[in-house]
């Protein structure tokens, strides 16, 4: 097995692996701590050609291979699996900027880049990064794609799947697949890079992306508001994207359990009087007048009667404190000693039924069970994790975690919603995926991976 691993690597620089187990270790665990794995060998190439290399030679050997970006997945995608004799293939050194086109408004980028490193770098130029969520310091643009990441700016911008306009990828044989045009219409038969975005790793290495730009917004205002009752929360958004409708950059839902716990958790000031619901909405502007931040108020005033509170932010650094009360959340979730989580989405008009009969069929099980339920509401996705308030139920809300999660994905379904929005599939979604998706179509994504990874050797273990 070692001879295998080290003729691997043969034509490699030093800097471009590590054996060493000490620098494997942080690469076989997961952001959540969750899943972890084994390897022998992590390789970081500096090119292609040494990537391509790799692939092929892994080929040879039936060494499989489990591509890594910031090793952000919340599904265990990135991870190897224990005892399988996988390298990790990281793209932490594939992180150049390669183009940067004002005129055509879009940039190339290495799959390595980071997220937040690519905002800066846009934002410096006076263009706007389409992407951006609470892992932005850690993820790689490579990662993102092969996630088709969502994140906070979907109600405006899409998912990354609409912003791509190119992309190049090793495929699992080896070969190199290159569609790297810049253009917004390309209608030439079947769109193949399509495939790769949201494949986790089982296609293709994903090596370099053609990135739409957009304007940089002049002005952004952060309004926070509680609400009562979900009914009234759902209407004030139908309203808001009525008066504001592409000016919405963000809309996030956040219920009490989680506002307090990041509260609690992060040392944060209580901003409202306790009520049920409460919403986070950003809203972007091309141009920064006085007149825009009256017309903000006199439209919130209008639709008034709905809310509770409402909190309109007057500068960055209030934009930035009050986005901390929702960005923190994942955070303070790590110190909660079990939480059986959930990312889901629902149709808007079915998103009450949801929430009432799924949290009631959850609260039979335990009266102490309860829900963390926050999220891109715009996007009809939601966070939904279960955890116990009293700590002395946590042995019993683990035994219970299938049984949790069968009532969470069955509701999920009978409303017409997805098991899984925007994490994908990973290690801990493969039975749902089996489920739950058409058994003609996963037999259909069975083939293709055949002819991407004949040998079988990408990211085993996850998706299917
Ligand atoms: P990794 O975790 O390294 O990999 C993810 C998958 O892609 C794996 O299957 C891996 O094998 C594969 N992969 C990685 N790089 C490549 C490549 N170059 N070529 C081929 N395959 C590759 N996700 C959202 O969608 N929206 C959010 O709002 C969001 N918020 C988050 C907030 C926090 C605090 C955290 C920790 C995570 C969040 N995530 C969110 C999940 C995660 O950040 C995203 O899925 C992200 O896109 C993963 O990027 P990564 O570089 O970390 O990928």
């Amino acid at each position: 097995m070692m001879d295998k691993l080290q003729a691997i690597v043969s034509k490699l620089k030093n800097k471009e692996y590590t054996f060493k187990k000490d620098e494997i270790d942080p690469f076989c665990t997961d952001w959540r701590g969750k899943y972890h794995g084994q390897a022998k060998l992590v390789i970081f190439p500096q090119t292609l050609d040494n990537l391509i290399s790799v692939v092929k030679k892994c080929n040879k050997y039936s060494i499989k291979i489990v591509p890594q970006g910031g090793n952000t997945s919340l599904v265990g995608g990135a991870v190897p699996i224990r005892d399988n004799y996988e390298v990790i293939l990281s793209l932490k050194k594939f992180d150049k900027i390669m183009k940067f086109d004002p005129i055509n408004s879009s940039i190339q980028l290495e799959a390595g880049c980071i997220l937040e490193n690519i905002q800066n770098f846009v934002q410096k130029k006076g263009f706007y990064f389409p992407l951006s969520m609470g892992s932005r310091g850690i993820c790689q643009i490579g990662g993102n794609i092969s996630t088709n990441a969502g994140g906070l700016n979907v109600i405006k911008y899409g998912n990354i799947r609409s912003n791509i306009l190119g992309l190049e990828a090793v495929t699992g044989d080896g070969n190199l697949f290159s569609d790297l045009k810049e253009v917004k219409k390309n209608n030439t038969g079947y769109d193949l890079k399509h495939l790769l975005v949201g494949s986790e790793g089982t296609l293709g290495i994903i090596t370099k992306v053609n990135f739409k730009l957009f304007p940089l917004p002049r002005d952004k205002r952060v309004i926070f508001v509680s609400f009562r009752n979900l009914k009234n929360l759902l209407i004030f958004f139908s309203k808001m994207r009525d008066f504001f409708n592409e000016l919405i950059s963000s809309f996030e839902l956040i219920n009490f359990n989680s506002l307090d716990l990041v509260i609690k958790s992060q040392k944060l000031s209580k901003l409202f009087k306790d009520t049920e619901y409460y919403a986070l909405v950003e809203l972007s502007s091309l141009t920064q007048d006085e007149s825009w931040t009256s017309n903000i108020e006199d439209i919130l005033y209008k639709i008034s009667d709905l809310c509770n509170e409402i909190i309109i932010s007057k500068s960055i650094q209030e934009n930035k404190n009050l986005w901390d009360y929702r960005e923190m959340i994942p955070i303070a979730e790590r110190k909660i000693h079990s939480c059986i989580k959930h990312d889901i989405s629902v149709p808007l008009s079915n998103m009450e039924k949801f929430i009432s009969s799924t949290e009631k069929s959850i609260k039979s099980l335990d009266k102490s069970f309860a829900v963390i339920n926050f999220g891109h509401l715009g996007d009809n996705n939601l966070h939904y994790n279960v955890y116990s308030k009293e700590s002395s139920n946590n042995d019993k809300l683990i035994k219970m975690s299938k049984k949790i999660s069968d009532i969470v994905f069955e509701h999920v379904e009978m409303l017409g919603g997805s098991f899984s929005a925007e994490h994908g599939i990973g290690q801990q979604r493969r039975k749902e995926l089996l489920k739950f998706k058409d058994r003609d179509e996963v037999a259909r994504m069975q083939k293709i991976k055949k002819i991407f990874d004949p040998n079988g050797i990408l990211n085993p273990g996850k998706v299917f």
